[in-house]
C-alpha cells in the first residue's frame, strides 16, 4: 500500500480514484468517512482523504495517470460543471463525475 494522493476535498480523490482503477489498478481511499470534517482537519493533512495502490508496483503508472489528467485539466479547474445524471457538482477539469461516473459536458467558452 503506497499513497498516491491527498486533498481535503473528497471530490477529487474520489475522481482520481476512478480515473486509476478504470485503468485496472486496485485502489483503496483512507479516511474515506472523514471528508464531512471540517475545521482543525483541514490543517491536518493525516486526516485528509487519501488515495493508495493497494499494490505498491502500480503506484508509478497511478501516479503518472494523475500527473498527466492534472497537466491536461490545468485550465479548467476553476469553473464549476453539475453532472447531467446525478447533479452533483464537479470541477470543470473533470471528465467523469465523481460521483456516478457519468460523463460531464463542460460548456465551451472558446466560442
Ligand atoms: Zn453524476
Amino acid at each position: 500500500m503506497k499513497d498516491l494522493f491527498r486533498e481535503f476535498d473528497f471530490t477529487k480523490v474520489g475522481y482520481y480514484q476512478s480515473m486509476v482503477e478504470s485503468a485496472g489498478i486496485k485502489t483503496f481511499v483512507r479516511n474515506r468517512d472523514l471528508s464531512g470534517l471540517a475545521g482543525e482537519a483541514s490543517i491536518m493533512p493525516d486526516l485528509w482523504p487519501t488515495l493508495c495502490v493497494v499494490q505498491d508496483e502500480d503506484y508509478d503508472r497511478a501516479m503518472k495517470i494523475i500527473q498527466d489528467s492534472v497537466m491536461d485539466n490545468a485550465g479548467r479547474s476553476d469553473i464549476e460543471v453539475t453532472c447531467p445524471a446525478c447533479k452533483e457538482t464537479n470541477p470543470g477539469n473533470f471528465d467523469l463525475c465523481w460521483s456516478c461516473g457519468e460523463a460531464i459536458v463542460v460548456p465551451d467558452e472558446a466560442g
